[in-house]
């Protein structure tokens, strides 16, 4: 199915900075640089896979693009419209069409709220309706997620684990949003449920046109979802790329070492899941230069000196990557 071009969300040189704490009284304040000058856009029905290691600022990025932290610099804009600063009533609209959906459905339902109840909070919240209006979409979210009706009125802990992120997904549905952001959704799950889970994404994505922000440290989810792929190292976007062409050919070292660690069929338990030798860079001094240099097997000198920027690889536009040598 063609992809249709037109951005609903963009995100315009986010930077995301945090203030640590100080260790001890006359030391300096330490501040981690999270996400830096991230560029990025999401069209109306794709799934963007962001991907990267723990630590890499890309759920900080889904936060931002969400508006759950204030971007420290940079814009976000929904259907081209600017919301960074938008607050209160104004901001409801963006709200109800931009859901999230956590790592843990564990600490994301209320413990001591019935399914039911958790489904249709949203709806309350948005004041969607009458009683009977909110409660036929609560059941039509949960056969949309493959939850019986006759689970209702059980309570988070009743559920597995896959059942839980089901609940967590229908919340968001409830309110037919037009993009979902999904941190890690299948991360916190057994493997023998992954599938199923990845498996709902995708239909919901065929069958309401949903735009998905994908949130993954895992390239091999990527190949099942993706339509687009972005990779993270650093607070930055290395590379770009529409999946197949980054699975096939990743340009930056990066991506090539994430491809590498992608556990090959057969190839038993004992194969590593480890990407890079070395410790990855302090987030709170980056290096100068490319900030990939310090694990980077094919560094020069240029590398410790000058920072690259995100340019096209092989005069193909849809593929970028931030690396000298192209
Ligand atoms: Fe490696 Fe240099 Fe490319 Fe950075 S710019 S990824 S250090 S080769």
């Amino acid at each position: 199915m063609p992809l249709n071009e037109t951005p609903i969300l963009e995100l315009r040189q986010i930077v995301k900075r945090f203030r640590l704490p100080r260790r001890r009284l006359n030391r300096p304040t330490r501040v981690v640089h999270a996400v830096n000058k991230v560029n990025l856009s999401i069209n109306l029905g794709e799934t963007l896979a962001l991907v990267g290691e723990s630590g890499c600022g890309k759920t900080t990025l889904g936060r931002c693009a969400i508006r759950l932290y204030q971007p420290t610099e940079g814009s976000v804009l929904f259907r081209g419209i600017d919301v960074t600063e938008t607050r209160g009533i104004g901001l409801h609209p963006f709200r109800k069409s931009v859901q999230m959906v956590f790592q843990d459905p564990n600490s994301s339902l209320n413990p001591r709220m019935q399914a039911a109840s958790i489904i249709e909070e949203p709806m309350q919240i948005h004041q969607l309706g009458n009683r009977a209006f909110c409660r036929e979409r609560v059941a039509e979210a949960m056969d949309a997620v493959g939850l019986s009706r006759q689970f209702s009125n059980r309570y988070p802990h009743e559920f597995s684990g896959g059942e839980r992120q089901r609940i967590a997904i229908a919340r968001t549905l409830v309110l037919e949003p037009d993009l979902i952001i999904a941190d890690e959704p299948v991360s916190a799950l057994d493997v023998s449920i992954q599938s199923q889970v990845l498996n709902l994404f995708a239909d919901l994505r065929e069958q309401r046109g949903l735009a998905l922000l994908f949130i993954t440290h895992d390239l091999a989810v990527v190949n099942f979802i993706a339509d687009r792929v972005a990779v993270m190292y650093l607070g930055r976007i290395v590379e770009i790329a529409n999946r197949d062409v980054l699975l096939r050919e990743p340009h930056h070292p990066y991506s090539q070492a994430l491809r590498a660690a992608v556990p090959k069929p057969g190839a038993g338990k004992r194969q590593s899941r480890k990407v890079l030798v070395g410790s990855s860079p302090d987030p709170t001094s980056p290096p100068r230069g490319c900030p990939f240099h310090p694990l980077c097997p094919k560094a020069q000198t240029i590398c410790k000196e000058i920072e690259p920027v995100l340019e096209s690889v092989g005069g193909n536009v849809n593929h970028q990557a931030a690396c000298h040598f192209k």
